[in-house]
């Protein structure tokens, strides 16, 4: 029986700065259509993680693999732009300079009319349709936002990674966005790896929840599991600021 292998699996991955493991032997493995969160304090690794499954950063040592093919290791390395990876950060970094269509077609190729298809379809996904001849800078946070997620996914990329997406929007419109996003991205047959430092969000978007500290994963499991027991007291009081 052949099993179908995960969509993004990284085993021992490890990064040293100075004589610091940032990194330090971390593993772990999503399947298509599942979000996986990154969850755990500010400076404890999490980013770097990300930038080495996106290929920006050179691990140590340590493997990573997209659909059960080797992409990169210490001796192999598929560069960035052929890991069919999408990204998103807490900057939207859109194009001030193009339109909203423009932008969201931008990682695109193939012919004109499909190109507008696969964008108006995305654009009518994150409620934005209208929106698709203004420039970024007339629309809202939470509107930029949406049309950052529209262009990550545009090409169909087999992973997404999220860096922290959400936090700088305004609290009022927060919860709304992320439940919004998360339905667009359960649509897609693309695995999310989700990085926060906020138990919350974790809690609310993640199938799984990979609990990391001082460059490890401490913890790994169902949101529910980790809440209801969290397997030290330091965890314990990472959980407890849900309100
Ligand atoms: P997180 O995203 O969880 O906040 P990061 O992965 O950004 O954490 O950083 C983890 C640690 O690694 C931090 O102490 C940070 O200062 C350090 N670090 C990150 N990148 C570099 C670098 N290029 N050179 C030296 N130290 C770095
Ligand atoms: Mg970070």
């Amino acid at each position: 029986m052949t099993q179908t292998p995960p969509r993004l699996e990284i085993r021992n991955l490890r990064r040293r700065f100075g004589d610091r493991d940032v990194v330090n032997d971390v593993s772990l493995s999503i399947q298509p259509g599942h979000v996986t969160c990154l969850l755990g304090p500010s400076g404890c690794g999490k980013s770097t993680t990300l930038r080495m499954i996106a290929g920006v950063e050179m691990q140590d040592s340590g493997e990573i693999y997209v659909d059960g093919n080797l992409i990169c290791d210490t001796v192999f390395r598929i560069p960035p732009e052929r890991r069919q990876i999408g990204l998103m950060f807490q900057d939207f970094a859109l194009f001030p300079h193009m339109s909203v269509g423009d932008n969201v077609a931008f990682g695109l190729k193939g012919r004109r009319d499909e190109k507008r298809a696969r964008v108006e379809h995305l654009l009518s996904k994150v409620g934005l349709q209208w929106a698709i001849d203004d420039y970024p800078h007339v629309l809202s946070g939470g509107e930029q936002q949406r049309i950052a997620l529209a262009r990550a996914l545009a090409p169909r990329p087999r992973i997404m990674l999220m860096d922290e997406p959400f936090s700088g929007l305004d609290n009022r419109l927060r919860d709304g966005i992320r439940d919004e996003t998360l339905a667009v991205l359960k649509e897609e047959d693309t695995a999310v790896l989700l990085v926060t430092h906020e138990p919350e969000e974790a809690m609310r978007m993640a199938d799984e929840i990979a609990l990391m500290r001082d460059g490890r994963i401490v913890q790994q499991g169902a949101p529910y599991n980790i809440y209801n027991a969290p397997f030290d007291k330091e965890a314990v009081g990472f959980f407890s600021d849900i309100n």
